[in-house]
């Protein structure tokens, strides 16, 4: 982000994989980078901000289901037309508020009608049906009525599931969900989060979910990366990063979350300090000053990169060499 206050590194040393079919949880506390790198996959970084370098390498999908080349996002035009053909028909965005997804001048039918007829050549007529099906798959009773319907009229758990519909309307191969649930009661997400899973096994997408949520992320994902201050620094399958979490932030995450089946009254540790400014970006790895394991000399001098420490186990530590 190029501000009058100076040049913000929102993201930078950011690297994860994902697979279809897989479900990616992003995790760390809120300023670290979840939703640019969100944004930065769909090109749609908001001004001061660019993309100034890196590779988002996506494997397109053609229709009969054969794969196409790979291409850079990075390097692709945001208002290009390649853009523009993956933006919201191949990948997907949902986010926390479906509030400000929907315009609340238009119904729901009519918004997700737009999103079917801009990728795909069909009537208006076919998209209304289109829409209708869609809205009924998600689980939104009497789809027929809700479809005439004006976001403000649907409550917060009927109107996520109608921005997932709208998501979901062109089969995208990667859904990134932005903090899905985080808007909504335990009970609402408990179902929003089943309806991805369920939409996931009939349809094989990715699912990138971002969440501060560590319970969703035992739930749901399949991986797992940990991001502080605009980086990665620990990648690992689910049950490593809650069996075996190599990184001292992650292991500080998971000390900070309560465990139902604790054997003692154990108190949460909280996570000491505060994650700093990113205009104020700390010397060597971004977390020193906050980590229990620093050593003085190593960790603010240096800058750890993320390297393997087992099979699809990666860390960014100078604790692991
Ligand atoms: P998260 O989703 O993890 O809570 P974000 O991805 O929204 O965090 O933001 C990461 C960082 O990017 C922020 O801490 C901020 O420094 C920077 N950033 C985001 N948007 C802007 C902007 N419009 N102008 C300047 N900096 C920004
Ligand atoms: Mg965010």
């Amino acid at each position: 982000y190029f501000t009058s206050k100076g040049v913000v590194r929102a993201l930078d040393g950011v690297s994860f994989d994902l697979y279809p079919g897989a479900t990616l949880g992003i995790v760390g506390e809120s300023g670290c980078g979840k939703s640019v790198t969100a944004r930065s996959i769909l090109g749609i970084v908001d001004r001061p901000g660019r993309i100034v370098g890196g590779e988002i390498r996506y494997r397109r999908q053609a229709p009969g289901g054969a794969a196409d080349p790979v291409v850079d996002l990075a390097k692709l035009q945001p208002n290009g037309s390649e853009m523009r053909a993956i933006r919201g028909a191949e990948i997907a965005l949902i986010f926390q508020e479906p509030m400000s997804s929907f315009s609340p001048v238009h119904t729901i039918g009519s918004q997700i009608v737009e999103v079917i007829m801009l990728h795909q050549q069909i009537s208006r007529g076919e998209a209304r049906g289109k829409a209708i099906e869609i809205l009924r798959r998600v689980g939104v009773s009497s789809p027929e009525q809700r479809v005439d319907q004006l976001s403000n009229q649907l409550s917060g758990g009927l109107r996520q599931r109608a921005m997932i519909a709208m998501a979901l309307s062109c089969h995208p191969t990667l859904l990134i969900a932005d903090e899905p649930t985080t808007a909504l009661d335990v009970t609402t997400q408990t179902q929003i989060l089943e309806l991805l899973r369920q939409l996931q096994r009939e349809d094989g997408m990715a699912i990138m979910l971002i969440t501060h949520d560590l319970g969703v992320v035992a739930e749901m994902a399949t991986d797992v990366a940990v991001m502080y201050l605009g980086r990665v620094v620990e990648q690992a399958p689910v049950d490593q990063i809650f069996h075996a979490p190599r990184h001292p932030y992650t292991q500080a995450l998971l000390r900070s979350i309560p465990r139902m089946r604790s054997r003692s009254r154990e108190r949460l540790t909280p996570i000491a300090g505060a994650v700093p400014h990113p205009y104020d970006r700390p010397s060597g790895c971004p977390f020193h000053p906050r980590c229990p394991e620093f050593m003085a000399g190593r960790c603010d001098k240096e800058e750890p990169i993320l390297r393997p420490v087992g099979d699809k186990h990666a860390v960014s530590c100078f604790l692991y060499p």
